[in-house]
Order: C-alpha cells, then sequence, then structure tokens
C-alpha cells in the first residue's frame, strides 16, 4: 500500500510546470486554440469551480489532447523564456505556475483511464505517449533561457523580500532545474544527457530481467508434494499450473505472492528450500537475464552523474531535498533500530527451534523454515481468527467512522453529493461535497470509487484531480480514495479484512492530506519521499480508537461493538514477527545506502552485498528483502534509489507523533494538539520544510523511543 503513494497526483506530474491539476474557466485563447471539439482539453464546467467531465471522457481524443496540451504548455514556457521584461519573481515563478493547465486536465483523465478503466486500447496509446511526455520534460529543463531566467530571480535582491512559502517555491523550482543538470554547459551538459539515457536503459533492462527470471522459473508440484498448503492456495496453484500447460500438476510461480505463502505453510522442507532458493536467486543466474553487470553500470554512471553536478556521491544528491537531508541521517536511523532488530531475531528463531525440537523435527532453522515455523509460533501466542474480526468491519461503517474522525481532528463535514449532480466514470463511484463545520466553506469534493471491476487496477490508492491553489484566486480540492473492495449482494453490507480497514483509513490520510491544503502554488502541493507516507499511515491509528470501536466496529448481526479481548488480540499481532520484517527490511534500506555512497569503480555486487552483509552481521536465518540483483526499487528506476530508507523514517515520524496524541489530556480527540497537527503538518504540505514543520507540531525532533516500542523492541538508553 506504501508503494502506492507513486499515484499521489504531485509525484505522477515530474513536468516543472504545475505540479497538480488545477481548474480553469473557458477563455478566447481555448476556442482560438481549437480546444472546442475535443472534450479532454475543455474548461471544466458545472458546479464546485467546475468538475471534470468524466461522463464525457473519450479515449479517441486522448492522444490529440495531449499532443495540444504539451504544445501549449510548451509555448506558454517559450513565452516566459523569451520575455523581453527582466526577469522576476511575478513575471516567471509565477508565470511557471500559471502554465500547463490544458495538459493538467488532460492528465487528470489519463490518470482515470490507466488506473480505474482501462483498456488495451488505452495501453496501446499509453505506450506510444510515454516517450514523447518523457521529451516534453526533457525539453523544459533543457530550455537554457528559461533556467537563466529562473536563476537570475533566484540570486536577485527581490528574492529575499519575498513570502517565506515564495521563497521555498522557488527554491523548489531553482533545484528542480539545477539538481537536473541545468547548471551544466558544453561536454559536460553532452555527458550528463548521454548518462541520463543510458540510463534509461539499464533501469529497463533490470526490471525485464527481473520479470524474466520471475516468469521464467516456475517450481511444479505433484499432488503428493501439497503437505499443509491451505486448499485457497492449491486451487490458485493448479490454476497456474494449467495456464502454463501443466494440467494434474500445481505451480508455485516465482513470486512474492506465491513464495510467501507457499514457505509458510508448505511442510515439504526440500521444496520451501526449492522455491526460496529460486525467489532469491532471480536476476542472479549467471545466465542472459543475470543483473550483476548493469548495477555495476548503473552506480558507475549514477556516481558520474551527480559528480558532474558536484557532489560527493549519488545519496548526497538524493537525500539533499528530502526530510532527512544527508546519507548520515539516514544511516544513523538505520544503524539505532538495527541491533535491536537483531535481538528480536534471536529471539524468534529461540521460539521456532524449541517448536521444532519439540516436534522431533531434528533441524536447525534455516531461512527457508522461518515463515513456516514463525506460523507456528503465531499460531500458538497470537491466535488471532481473521474471520471473527471481519465481522465487525463493515465497509459503509468504516467510511462513516473516517468521516466522524475527518470532522473531529480535521473539522470537516461530509455531505453526499445528490447522484447525478457532479459526473463521475462508473456507476460504483460516489461523492461527498466537503465543508469547514464551523464557517459552512468549501473546502472541496472527495470521490469514492470503492470496488473492483476488470480494468480496474489492484490494491488500493489515493490521487487528487484538482490541487489547491490561491495565487490566482481560490480552487478547491478534488481528491479521491480507490479500493478494490468485491461487492456483495444487493443491499448485503460488504465486510472487509483487518488490513484492508487499515488501508483504507492510510488512503483517506492522503486524501485528507490533499483537501487540508491552503498553499497558494501549485508546486507547493507536491511530495516529499520520506514524509508523503507519514500522514497517511498517522491516521491508520484512529482506526483502534474507543470512539471509532464503540460507535462504527459493530457486528454485522447483533450490532455489539467489537469486545476488548479481541482488540487486545489485534494490537498483541502488530508486534508478531517484527524481528523478521525490521531486519529483512532493514538490510536492504543499508545496503542501497551502502551502494550510493561508496566508490563504485570496479564494483562487483555479489561479492559487495556479501561483504556488506558480514560486516552488519546479518543473521544466518533472514535474507535481505529484496537482495541486490531484484532490488528493482532502487535499479528498475530512481523511484527508490538511495530513498528505500524512506518507509522507516516515515514510520518514526507516525510512532512519534501517535505517542503525543496517546499522551495529550483529550487523547486521539484532543483539540489543541489536533489544530497543531493539521495547521503544521497537513496544511503546508511542501510549503514549510517537514523537519521544522514537525519541530513546530511536537516542540522537539522525533525519536525513535516511540518506534521501538510499537515494534516491542527495547527503547535504547540515552
Ligand atoms: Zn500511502
Amino acid at each position: 500500500m506504501r508503494i502506492l503513494a507513486k499515484t499521489t497526483a504531485c509525484i505522477v506530474a515530474i513536468s516543472l510546470v504545475a505540479a497538480c491539476e488545477t481548474s480553469d474557466t473557458a477563455d478566447e485563447a481555448d476556442i482560438a486554440a481549437g480546444t472546442d471539439g475535443n472534450v479532454l482539453l475543455a474548461a471544466w464546467s458545472g458546479p464546485y469551480g467546475g468538475v471534470p467531465a468524466f461522463d464525457k471522457m473519450d479515449l479517441a481524443y486522448l492522444k490529440s489532447a495531449l499532443e495540444i496540451g504539451m504544445e501549449r504548455n510548451l509555448g506558454e514556457i517559450d513565452a516566459i523564456a523569451e520575455n523581453p521584461e527582466p526577469p522576476t519573481f511575478e513575471n516567471t515563478i509565477e508565470a511557471m505556475e500559471r502554465a500547463g493547465k490544458d495538459l493538467d486536465r488532460v492528465s487528470t483523465y489519463r490518470r482515470i483511464w490507466s488506473s480505474n478503466v482501462s483498456s488495451p486500447e488505452f495501453r496501446e496509446i499509453q505506450l506510444e505517449m510515454a516517450p514523447k511526455l518523457a521529451e516534453f520534460n526533457t525539453k523544459i529543463i533543457q530550455n537554457a533561457a528559461l533556467f537563466d531566467r529562473i536563476r537570475t530571480v533566484y540570486e536577485s535582491e527581490e528574492a529575499k523580500s519575498l513570502r517565506p512559502d515564495q521563497q521555498r517555491l522557488l527554491q523548489l523550482v531553482y533545484d528542480r532545474f539545477a539538481r537536473n543538470g541545468a547548471t551544466l554547459t558544453g561536454e559536460k551538459k553532452a555527458r550528463y544527457a548521454q548518462i541520463t539515457q543510458r540510463l534509461a536503459e539499464l533501469h529497463t533492462q533490470f526490471g525485464n530481467n527481473v520479470l524474466a527470471d520471475e516468469e521464467g522459473y516456475v517450481t511444479y508440484l505433484t499432488e503428493d508434494q501439497l503437505g499443509g498448503l491451505p486448499q485457497s492456495f492449491v486451487r490458485s496453484a493448479a490454476a497456474a499450473a494449467a495456464d502454463r500447460g501443466h494440467d494434474g500438476e500445481y505451480a508455485v510461480t516465482n513470486t512474492r505472492s506465491s513464495m510467501d505463502p507457499f514457505l509458510t505453510y508448505s511442510s515439504e522442507r526440500d521444496l520451501r528450500e526449492t522455491v526460496w532458493r529460486t525467489y532469491y536467486s532471480r536476476g542472479d543466474n549467471g545466465d542472459e537475464h543475470d543483473n550483476n553487470a548493469i548495477i555495476a553500470e548503473i552506480l558507475q554512471l549514477r556516481d558520474e552523474r551527480v559528480k558532474l553536478l558536484g557532489y560527493e556521491n549519488y545519496a548526497a544528491w538524493r537525500l539533499e531535498n528530502r526530510m532527512a537531508k544527508t546519507p548520515e541521517r539516514a544511516f544513523e536511523l538505520l544503524e539505532a533500530i538495527w541491533p535491536a532488530a537483531l535481538a528480536r531475531v534471536e529471539e524468534e528463531v529461540a521460539d521456532m527451534q524449541a517448536i521444532a525440537d519439540a516436534e522431533g523435527a531434528g533441524i536447525t532453522i534455516a531461512p527457508w523454515d522461518y515463515r513456516y515455523y514463525a506460523e507456528k509460533v503465531r499460531q500458538a501466542k497470537y491466535d488471532l481468527d481473521s474471520d471473527e474480526v471481519k465481522q465487525y468491519l463493515q465497509m459503509q461503517n468504516l467510511i462513516d467512522a473516517m468521516h466522524f474522525v475527518a470532522g473531529e481532528i480535521f473539522n470537516f463535514e461530509f455531505t453526499p453529493v445528490p447522484e447525478g449532480e457532479v459526473s463521475v466514470f462508473h456507476e460504483d463511484v460516489k461523492v461527498w461535497e466537503v465543508t469547514d463545520k464551523d464557517s459552512g466553506d468549501l473546502v472541496g469534493l472527495w470521490y469514492l470509487d470503492p470496488y473492483a471491476r476488470p480494468g480496474k487496477r489492484s490494491g488500493a490508492w489515493a490521487t487528487s484531480y484538482r490541487s489547491h491553489e490561491s495565487f490566482d484566486g481560490e480552487i478547491t480540492t478534488l481528491g479521491s480514495n480507490n479500493s478494490n473492495f468485491i461487492q456483495g449482494a444487493p443491499g448485503e453490507p460488504v465486510l472487509i479484512s483487518w488490513s484492508d480497514a487499515r488501508t483504507l483509513f492510510h488512503e483517506f490520510g492522503h486524501a485528507l492530506h490533499y483537501l487540508t491544503s491552503t498553499v497558494a502554488y501549485p508546486t507547493l502541493n507536491s511530495g516529499v519521499r520520506d514524509y508523503t507516507e507519514f500522514q497517511s499511515q498517522l491516521l491508520e491509528r484512529w482506526l483502534l480508537t474507543d470512539r471509532v470501536i464503540d460507535n462504527y466496529l459493530l457486528h454485522v448481526e447483533t450490532g455489539e461493538p467489537i469486545p476488548d479481548e479481541l482488540v487486545e488480540k489485534i494490537r498483541n499481532a502488530a508486534t508478531f514477527n517484527q524481528g523478521f520484517e525490521t531486519t529483512e527490511y532493514l538490510a536492504s534500506a543499508l545496503v542501497d545506502m551502502m551502494y550510493h555512497t561508496m566508490d563504485p569503480t570496479g564494483l562487483d555486487p555479489d561479492a559487495f552485498e556479501r561483504a556488506a552483509l558480514e560486516e552488519l552481521d546479518m543473521p544466518d536465518e533472514i535474507v535481505m528483502r529484496h537482495r541486490s540483483p531484484h532490488f528493482a526499487h532502487i535499479f528498475s528506476s530512481e523511484g527508490y534509489s538511495a530513498g528505500y530508507y524512506s518507509y522507516i523514517w516515515a514510520d518514526v515520524l507516525t510512532s512519534d507523533a501517535a505517542e503525543a496524541f496517546a499522551e495529550a489530556p483529550g487523547g486521539f480527540y484532543d483539540k489543541e494538539l489536533a489544530k497543531r497537527l493539521v495547521e503544521n503538518l497537513f496544511a503546508v504540505r511542501n510549503a514549510v520544510d517537514p523537519a521544522d514543520a514537525y519541530r513546530a507540531f511536537r516542540g522537539r525532533d522525533a525519536t525513535i523511543d516511540a518506534l521501538m516500542r510499537d515494534r516491542g523492541f527495547p527503547v535504547p538508553s540515552n
């Protein structure tokens, strides 16, 4: 679910133009440029400051709308770059914030086609347009006249007298160019472009190789090799085998969703070892799909590229605009948690070895035994009947609970918009008007697309169709949540799992983060990788508050609130197997950071990984969650390169902030603390440095103590 943060609107738009969608009113330029007829380019009309015309979406217009949108955007950028007036904040930076509205509107529709209502026809257009969109972004970054103006404003006297949020905007815009090679000239500029292109190829090759090994290696089982496996797994394994022409056999495919349950339940130890080795060898088989040479070249080129820009290493470049700011601070956090995770692994292994010994298994716990014996420990110590919990989790009640929390903490009122008043792309989608409880002022709209259907991607995510801005007049937010629940029979309540309920709250946290925005400029809505998951993770904590438990977690038949002992079991289960989970994660995060801070000359990734893990004292029973040759987060793109630490960085903030609520006089519903939360950590988005914002909320920096308690680890003494 965390990965899905990628779909937040602001991260999708890599262009330097308005980072998030904004509405526009029809003007003569639209008509003169030939908008009439192309429904995707048309200004949004209707109530709430205009809403997307989802009911008129027509794929036939998409390609031309994207082309016209890019062309107009480049025209706007050229006009700014060639302005004969001397550069000012207003005629350069603000003008850039104003540009690209047409493309933004088209992009909203494109993302709906991509995520909610996809089709082979759409994917064909997407494939054709992706390189053109990439080229469009490069053109803007490489516009030397434009960057000259930005730099002039950045270095001007005027800059010093701007409002703090304007200074922040100027910094973000300047960095976006400077950090991506705009300061380079001549040979260095050419080399930079060459490296960027080669890296794009290598990233794609890396990902394709992992995919090839996931598809190419399948473990087939016969009827007598199914010991311990649940019926649901057996059924899907039979179907997977039949799909591959192995009728009558059972396929364990080489993916996490197949490997993980197999290792958890299979009583066939030799097969567990086979499946484990196959999975953790992806990209490392010494054949044409081997990724080791690609890793070496990627790291070499990344290092060379940031040195052209004057950085000491790739991680220093990468973390500069993150909350952590330096690789040292990321290392510091990872290393502070590491010893406690290792100590817990020792305890977990001892628990598991005891069970294996009692069973007379005659084995020493190996990596392919961990999940299997951990499951036995779970049943003995933490047994939680997921079906029993589900009876208290009715989707509609959970939605009501989220609106209740939003009312208490954010002072928002959610009112259903009558059907037909705002257009939707599918009849399942419902829309709520969001207003301020006291003033009645419109905050925006919240769209919910709850159910699975063909053409919709899996998982859950949040996105915004339009983000808040006010520098050209107040624009309200259009936010959305999307899930894949299975629709019940008409009139039947939809029951969901505990983890789905958490995800629902998590994604709603992202939506609230959009809706609370008070920033003046579109770019200030943008996300910061090690910070954007914090707000959503924090919102999950309200699911187990008394007022939600008592009023919304009600049994589907009796209407009774979920009993205390079941809540207690849920709470205890949260610390189960944390040694394993934290260690496999931290090992990957640490190795990622080591790769991006060392000198990559002559690197042998295989030897490096082994040496790094030895130095860390990695337990024999656990491997990295993602071994280097298939660590797609960091090598198939730059999405999480020198950034895998981000998950636990955000977790530290989440635990620390949740503890502030737990200790407040009014607990999780403390009005004064809620106000500080919304003002400092939600409404400002990226208009304030996240570290300063957090300090303003908490009165100090976050410490790891609360996270250690949440995971059941001892808190280090200071
Ligand atoms: Zn998220």
